[in-house]
């Protein structure tokens, strides 16, 4: 694991500060997916952000004056790229571990449930953000579902309060209203952009998270609600992941499928009514 501190304290005296906590796959995804908690504590003296980030980025796809890059120095570039994103966002930690996206994606191997364990342990956020059961990206998919177990692990007590589900590689706009978790990712606009754009190595081959992202915001934003003006300029999706906590038993797989069957259930029940 390779710690990051963007200011001279310990890692035990910033532990017990996190207030917001981002466990995102790959470097690059905390600043799409857990915006809103980086925002909610930039420059802010009672609450604190850190983050996790599962894999180390050596998988990355290259391109341009990346496409040459070996392993080892992709793995580097993509650190030092979390490390400046967490400079500019002030948090007050970021983890880096050392997994590979294949360990990630193995459900035998433990080793990520046992180190975001570990870390939890020392951490007592009252939000956590992670990638959501109804992801697109495997490895994305299985940091989610290796976080819930971290959690699982740990007594009811030192659960978080909130534990939510952004959106990356899949947008979250289809959902009923009534599972959506609005997020207002307005404030800080410079920021938020420069925090898309210091991943160069992601973006420079034409994959433009950056425009990517700010795009589904705004359209999230704007197409929220046909009657009203837009509450906010910039609007991130998200599961609550608790119901995850509070019911041990319940599998991501019917978790997430019964978002799918509400939805189905909104178009029947349309399809009776007389928009059909
Ligand atoms: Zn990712």
């Amino acid at each position: 694991m390779a710690l990051f501190i963007p200011t001279s304290i310990s890692f035990a005296e910033a532990a017990p500060q996190i207030t917001h906590l981002g466990i995102g796959a790959h470097q690059d995804d905390l600043e799409i997916m857990a915006l809103h908690g980086i925002l909610e504590c930039y420059q802010n003296p009672t609450q604190h952000f850190g983050g996790i980030v599962c894999t180390n980025g050596s998988g990355s796809p290259r391109t341009g004056t990346y496409a040459d890059c070996h392993d080892s120095t992709m793995k580097s570039i993509r650190q030092e790229e979390q490390r400046q994103a967490a400079r500019l966002g002030k948090y007050l930690f970021v983890a880096q571990l050392d997994h590979s996206s294949a360990e990630v994606q193995n459900l035998t191997n433990n080793s990520l449930v046992d180190e975001l364990y570990e870390l939890l342990l020392q951490l007592h956020p009252e939000v956590i953000y992670t990638h959501h059961p109804l992801d697109k990206h495997p490895t994305h998919r299985a940091v989610g579902r290796a976080v819930i177990e971290a959690l699982r692990r740990l007594p009811a007590k030192q659960h978080p309060k909130r534990c939510l589900g952004g959106e990356v590689w899949r947008g979250l706009d289809w959902l009923v209203d009534e599972d959506k978790i609005t997020l207002d990712v307005s404030a800080h606009p410079e920021l938020s952009e420069k925090l898309l754009t210091v991943f160069a190595s992601q973006i420079s081959g034409g994959k433009r998270y950056d425009f990517a992202a700010r795009g589904r915001w705004q359209a999230n934003a704007t197409f929220a609600n046909a009657h009203h003006v837009d509450q906010a300029t910039l609007v991130s999706y998200a599961i609550d992941l608790m119901p995850l906590l509070e019911n041990s038993q319940l599998t991501l797989e019917k978790f997430a499928l019964s978002f799918v069957d509400r939805f189905r259930k909104e178009i029947e029940g349309e399809q009776g009514g007389k928009a059909w």
